[in-house]
């Protein structure tokens, strides 16, 4: 990093939280120290809800003035929230059309099926409507984080599926998403997208930016960012992202 990001995005799961788990109080530290000193979003695909769950909910005293400074994205950045006095509001969603979501539905559970891939015991249901984006969960939404490492190890799974899903629905787009999961969303709908809007949104130019992700590798839901030239730093898990953020919080307070 030659000069301090006027905003920090980061993605959620394996970045910010262990999968679909609450941030750690070191991160939400850490987390509201950035805040008060630069923008800051989170970009990922989960839902909304996930962001409630996982940040929000966990950010208790936070200044008005700091919360301002939040940018989320769920979904793959399909949607936009920010905060203002009321609490969190919508700026902005690009649902797929009702035609869309019965294709794309159609399309994954048939193939997860052909493939051997669609199980009987899951923790909750294997499809999600996200109104942006329609989701395959291999084991569910709640599967544990074992579970999923265990079902799918090197994501050959996840990848054999993604790309025969996509070779049926040439009009949408078909990404890998968690450890276990395929998303599926209107053509050209990425990271990579959410983070243009979002320099649209903020006037923050897109070379103002950095980026922290897990799946910054090829085949990952977080290289479309990568690939737009957007500075990234790849971590491996939270703690990577705590360290990081140790050294890079106290350089925006001596400039
Ligand atoms: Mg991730």
């Amino acid at each position: 990093m030659p000069t301090l990001p006027r905003l920090v995005a980061f993605d959620l799961d394996d970045t910010l939280a262990p999968s679909k788990s609450a941030l750690d109080p070191t991160m939400i530290d850490l987390l509201v120290k950035l805040l008060n000193v630069t923008e800051v979003c989170v970009i990922s695909g989960g839902q909304f809800g996930q962001f409630q769950a996982q940040i929000i909910n966990n950010l208790p005293g936070i200044s008005a003035e700091a919360l301002a400074r939040l940018h989320l994205m769920p979904t793959c950045g399909t949607q936009y929230y920010r905060a203002d006095a009321q609490g969190w509001a919508q700026v902005y969603a690009e649902n797929l059309s009702d035609d869309q979501k019965a294709t794309a539905l159609e399309a994954v559970e048939q193939t997860a099926r052909r493939l051997g891939y669609w199980e009987n015991d899951t923790w909750g249901p294997i499809l999600e409507d996200r109104g942006s984006q329609i989701t395959f969960s291999a084991l569910g939404q709640a599967a544990p984080v074992a579970a999923k490492i265990a079902w799918d190890p090197s994501g050959e799974k996840k990848n054999t599926l993604r790309e025969a899903v996509q070779a049926l629905l040439p009009d949408l787009e078909v990404r890998s998403g968690g450890s276990t999961s395929v998303d599926i969303t209107r053509q050209g709908i990425d990271k990579a997208y959410g983070m243009k809007r979002l320099a649209e949104l903020t006037g923050v130019d897109l070379d103002d930016m950095l980026f922290v992700g897990d799946r910054l590798d090829e085949n990952g839901n977080d290289y479309p960012v990568k690939a737009l030239g957007v500075e990234c730093i790849a971590v491996e898990g939270w703690p990577d992202t705590a360290a990081l953020l140790e050294d890079l919080i106290p350089r925006y307070v001596t400039v």
